[in-house]
């Protein structure tokens, strides 16, 4: 796999026409942990919905709210000024953009697709190859911040493609993201490849946490003086200070994101990193445990299920003291 950085720019920035709320028709398929929270900000920032998922009953509430229901992605694509998608793995985005009934078959010529799933650049520059001679535009806009971050409006966006395109696009991601942290990180490609290393950044510190915490708790020192002293030094991260804290005050491993997906976005990462030639003994490590974690907690187990494998190695569960007299109780 390799990224196409180049951004052959078709439109200009003074042709660019924004896409704004009360005008602007939004096509969007993938209605899941993601694409729920989504929809519901861009319905509610006043853009006119046509939606798709092979999930019907997940439009339910979008469709009671005036979104219009469309048959399949090439009639979502028809009936817009841009196709939206929120899809699980490049398998998905590769049926819903290029297959029978697919977005190329139905869009009109001008049109937009912005894939914002965790995703490789293959099909993208199909589309755009397949497009390019009916002026279609095609973005990759990954996201961070979880379901949370999804149902908020509060999405970090990686956008990858050309400026103009971009601009035009802004205040669709402005309803579902942070405006401060809707990136634009290069040419086509560039936003997959930022998210990837960011997933595979955040999944090393998940595992590198919770072997640490493992280890000087089984060691004697209490979690959270343990917690506090990492905090203070120069090992301190994100995850030890924050995200961590999901598992040890709630029990939460997060299932808004199943270990299935973070599965998939390890192998896309590892798969990129060969591509391109640099070696990554830390990731690929990174990636079998959380294969060994799917493999024993099921698929649809939270991204951060791997901790779990530690606290099953050394008989402990990381709670602070309310939550680990709770989990007694409960496991009795
Ligand atoms: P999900 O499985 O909850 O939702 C995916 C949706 O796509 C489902 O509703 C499914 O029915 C639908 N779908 C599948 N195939 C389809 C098809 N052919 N046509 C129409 N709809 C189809 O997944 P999610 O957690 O919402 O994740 C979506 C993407 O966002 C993934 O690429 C994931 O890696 C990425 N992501 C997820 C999170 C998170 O916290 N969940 C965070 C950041 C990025």
């Amino acid at each position: 796999m390799r990224l196409d950085m180049t951004a052959t720019t078709h439109v200009s920035a003074t042709e660019t026409q924004l896409l704004t709320p009360g005008t602007a028709r939004i096509g969007f398929i993938g209605l899941g942990n993601m694409g729920s929270g989504m929809t519901r900000n861009l319905q509610a920032a006043g853009f006119h919905l046509v939606v798709n998922d092979v999930r019907k009953e997940s439009a339910a509430e979008l469709l009671a709210n005036g979104a219009e229901w469309a048959e399949d992605a090439a009639a979502v694509a028809a009936g817009s000024d841009v196709v939206i998608t929120m899809l699980p793995t490049p398998k998905h985005v590769e049926t819903v953009a290029m297959g029978p009934g697919g977005i190329l078959a139905g869009m009109p010529d001008g049109g937009t697709w912005v894939d914002m799933s965790t995703s490789v650049p293959e099909v993208a520059n199909r589309v755009r190859e397949a497009g390019s001679v009916r002026g279609i535009r095609v973005l990759d806009a990954p996201v961070s911040g979880m379901s949370v971050g999804a149902a908020n409006g509060m999405l970090q966006i990686f956008v990858g493609g050309e400026p103009a395109d971009v601009e035009r696009l802004r205040p669709v991601f402005e309803a579902m993201g942070d405006p401060e942290r809707i990136l634009h990180v290069g040419g086509h490609g560039a936003g997959y490849a930022v998210k990837l290393m960011i997933n595979q950044l955040w999944f090393s510190h998940l595992v590198a946490t919770a072997e640490v915490l493992s280890t000087g708790v089984k060691a004697g020192v209490d979690l959270e003086v343990l917690r506090q002293a990492l905090i203070a030094s120069p090992a301190n991260s994100n995850f030890v200070q924050n995200d961590v804290l999901s598992i040890l005050n709630h029990g939460d491993y997060d299932e808004g994101f199943a270990i299935a997906l973070a599965c998939k976005d390890l192998g896309l990462s590892v798969d990129l990193a060969r591509s391109v030639g640099v070696p990554m003994e830390l990731s690929g490590l990174v990636e079998q445990l959380y294969r060994r974690a799917k493999a024993l907690y099921g698929d649809k187990a939270g991204e951060m299920t791997p901790v779990k494998l530690y606290e099953d190695a050394i008989g402990i569960q990381l709670r602070t003291p309310v939550q680990a007299s709770g989990s007694a109780t409960e496991g009795a």
